[in-house]
């Protein structure tokens, strides 16, 4: 009874819908996203403290004898969050950190004053192709943060709290909703959760008011405040200066991506793989991962394998010039 929600309740109000993008282009030859939103395509300070989201929809993959991704490049002043929902990927940095993000797990790098990483679908997909899909988004860190330590933060499918979210089923990534916790450290209030509807369904919540709230749709169908119809890739940017709550009504085998967060604001400076305050900042990042500051990989153990990849490098450099997580 959407209408009957909508008469009673108080609702945030929608800014913004993004429409889903129409481009798509490839982030090295393993990611193939649309950039959902980015400082490029909206104000900054309207989605702070989240910065850019790639959207990889669900697409098969071949096997094969080389894994598909994108070799090293360096981060600077922000977070990286990789979300697995099909496929698996396989991470490498030059902090130390690695591993594994199979399908319902999260990844929270935080790059902080510089990373070099490389993002691959791991071996065992490769091996067996298959289903892709994936979210990444990048959280700005507060200026105080942006030259702090690296870190890394592997956060497996078991260790989000899940729990009933009206008739759908919320997992909860970040933050605090419904008295529950997510498990993930951050550096700025955010609730990060994902909502999934296997039936048809009504879901209402309310979070902090004057904070940022945005609401991707991954899969499936569903209304908006009992008004605003929204498919796969659409982002609802909700009006800070309103208060309520948020409510939908999804069709069966929906999931939708919430993120909430208080505003930094704070300037936001973004150039490739850099999120910075000042343009001077940027071009200290540029000198500093150039003079090699941000570390480097480990070479791989086979010269074979170190050959093959950067004969990919090289032909990375050559496509994707729009990927932002490219130097
Ligand atoms: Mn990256």
């Amino acid at each position: 009874m959407v209408h009957g929600v909508v008469g009673k309740t108080t609702l945030l109000r929608p800014r913004i819908v993004l429409q889903r993008p129409r481009q798509q282009h490839w982030v090295g030859d393993g990611f193939r996203v649309s950039t959902v939103f980015s400082p490029h395509i909206i104000d900054a300070q309207l989605l702070s403290p989240f910065v850019l989201l790639d959207h990889a929809r669900p697409r098969h993959f071949e096997p094969a004898t080389q894994p598909r991704g994108v070799g090293e490049h360096p981060h600077r002043g922000f977070e990286t969050v990789t979300f697995a929902y099909q496929g698996e990927v396989e991470h490498r940095d030059s902090h130390g950190g690695g591993g594994t993000v199979s399908a319902g797990d999260v990844q929270w790098m935080t790059a902080a004053s510089g990373v070099v990483h490389e993002e691959f679908q791991s071996r065992a997909f490769t091996k067996t192709g298959g289903i892709f899909e994936m979210v990444q988004l990048w959280v700005n860190l507060p200026a105080k943060d942006k030259m702090g330590s690296p870190a890394y933060q592997r956060l497996p499918a078991e260790s989000f709290p899940s729990f009933e979210l009206g008739d759908a089923t919320a997992r909860l990534v970040a933050g605090e909703l419904h008295g529950k916790r997510g498990p993930a450290v951050t550096h700025s209030p955010m609730t990060v959760f994902d909502i999934e509807f296997a039936k048809v369904g009504e879901v209402s919540f309310q979070l902090a008011e004057q904070t940022t709230t945005l609401l991707l749709m991954l899969r499936g169908n569903a209304t908006v405040q009992g008004a605003q119809s929204i498919g796969i890739g659409e982002l609802v940017v909700f009006d800070r200066a309103s208060s309520g709550a948020v409510t939908l009504s999804a069709d069966a085998d929906t999931q939708v991506l919430v993120l909430n967060g208080q505003p930094l604001e704070e300037p936001v400076v973004a150039h490739g793989p850099f999120v910075m305050n000042t343009k001077e900042e940027i071009v200290q990042a540029i000198h500093d991962f150039q003079a090699g500051k941000m570390g480097r990989l480990a070479p791989k153990e086979s010269k074979e394998s170190k050959e093959s990849k950067e004969s990919k490098e090289s032909k990375e450099s050559n496509e994707g010039k729009e990927a932002p997580w490219e130097s």
